[in-house]
């Protein structure tokens, strides 16, 4: 099996694998790199992504160390025959403003713009779940990183792991999972490989997801089964997944966790009749560790009452409330004593240092009046420097004016800090539990028979 460059990279790109193209900070673009040959005669020909920043054959981003920053074509990507002028047509893209993007990107697009400001450039990554999660094509809501990476440490999900997830819906939980558990790739059926074992009720979204996973090179390490998993449990072609982590992102988990038990039982907790046919889906000789995404208590309420009345503990609940703070020095930040008061701000760096060093002047004069032996008082009574009890923002001793003054990284401005407002997460509660494995009197015997000092 060729590996997934999700999960071995490798050291540069190569045709048919996924790359995630960085068009600007927040602007990323999935794209199965195709062999093509670059430009003939002037013109671009075969596969080529075309971007507001420029044209970019497939050929100038094959073979390239991952995290390359590539240049946009500088040739002209008219229809071959029909030669276009180089000169400026209202189909110029500014790029200098390639950080402010609004998408119209077309991957793969049919050639139609003529390239005419070559200096546009894009980054190539290798694909991860996290750039995969912010380029995914959406077919539903989707597990961000902040939850899943949550998720999947509580789950205990780590290489060998064998994990049951449902539904797939757009396969973002899929692609971190199967990282999570990543131990090799299976040359068997061993139950001692990492693997996820996905359902998912949609057919429409379990085909894509399909398509997906075997585009991705993940065949063998996900296994996808179209199922309703309320009605039809958690086993594959029959047989147990032999799972010991758990993770329903379906709308109503209370439905479907009966199926994950021991024995076989009826939903509500009752026993259901004997079986000899029935499998369970978990490993029997670990603990199982679940969790449960729900976006209102009431389903919460519900989850809970079903897992408590299956037998299982240490259920608890918790709501991730992620928030990314931009932390930045205002550029001429420090606030200056002007006639009007503060916050009269210097319009440019040459005025700043100017004005820094009249200020380190007036302090000087200040603290022989006052008789001060250090400038730090006179520094906080005449600027509002940052008040975060760091060192770096913190006036040194002997601050008294020099030119150096300008320098220091707290006259270079306040520290400041925004939330990031636009983080994408998608509220939700996460309901755990675990299930312990069951123990016998057997079992007890046996493990005290290993026991250096049990008899
Ligand atoms: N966790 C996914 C992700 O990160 O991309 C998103 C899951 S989406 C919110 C919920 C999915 O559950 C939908 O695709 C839906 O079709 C599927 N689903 C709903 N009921 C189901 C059932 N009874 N059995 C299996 N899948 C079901």
């Amino acid at each position: 099996t060729k590996p997934s460059t999700f999960l071995v990279p490798g050291e540069k790109t190569s045709a048919g694998t996924l790359a995630i193209i960085s068009l600007s900070r927040d602007n990323f673009l999935p794209l199965t790199l195709e062999k093509s040959t670059g430009a003939v005669d002037g013109y671009l020909e075969g596969a080529t992504l075309n971007t507001r920043f420029g044209s970019y054959p497939h050929s100038t981003l094959l073979d390239v160390p991952w995290g390359s920053q590539v240049r946009a074509s500088n040739v002209d990507t008219g229809s071959r025959g029909k030669k276009r002028r180089r000169d400026a047509t209202d189909e110029d893209t500014p790029i200098a403003s390639q950080d402010d993007d609004e998408d119209s990107t077309a991957a793969n697009a049919p050639v139609k713009k003529a390239v005419t400001a070559p200096s546009g450039f894009i980054y190539v990554l290798r694909p991860t779940p996290e750039l995969w999660t912010t380029s995914l094509p959406h077919r539903t809501q989707v597990v961000y990183t902040p939850d899943y990476s949550y998720i999947l440490h509580r789950i205990r999900a780590r290489p060998g792991t064998r994990i049951i997830e449902a539904g797939a819906g757009s396969g973002s939980f899929t692609h971190a999972s199967v990282r999570a558990v990543y131990n090799g790739y299976p040359r068997d059926a061993a139950d001692t490989k990492g693997k996820v074992f996905s359902f998912e009720f949609n057919e429409s979204r379990y085909h894509k997801m399909q398509a997906e996973i075997g585009e991705h090179g993940l065949d063998g390490l996900v296994q996808l089964t179209h199922r309703d998993v309320y009605n039809d449990g958690f086993l594959v072609d029959g047989k147990s997944p032999k799972a010991t982590a758990v993770f329903l992102d379906v709308p109503a988990p209370w439905e479907a966790v009966h199926h994950l038990s021991r024995r076989k039982m009826k939903k509500g907790g009752e026993e259901a009749e004997e079986d000899s046919n029935w499998v369970s889906p978990l490993d029997p000789k670990q603990s199982v560790h679940i969790c449960t995404f729900s976006p209102c208590i009431e389903q919460v309420d519900r989850t809970v009452t079903e897992l408590r009345t299956l037998g299982w503990v240490d259920v608890d609940m918790v709501e991730i409330s992620n928030q990314k703070i931009n932390i930045s020095r205002e550029r001429v930040g420090v606030n200056f004593p002007s006639e009007k008061g503060y916050n009269s701000s210097p319009a440019d760096v040459a005025e700043a240092v100017t004005k820094l060093k009249s200020l380190a002047e007036r302090n000087k004069d200040t603290q022989r009046v006052q008789g001060l032996q250090s400038g730090t008082e006179g520094l906080d009574s005449e600027m509002d420097v940052d008040s975060t009890p760091s060192r770096d923002n913190r006036p040194s001793n002997g601050l008294n004016g020099t030119a150096d003054d300008a320098e220091r990284p707290f006259m270079q401005g306040r520290l400041v800090h925004r939330p990031e407002s636009d983080l994408k997460t998608h509220t939700s509660y996460l309901v755990f539990a675990v299930l312990p494995c069951e123990w016998s009197e057997e079992d007890e015997a046996a493990a005290m028979a290993k026991w250096p000092c049990g008899n």
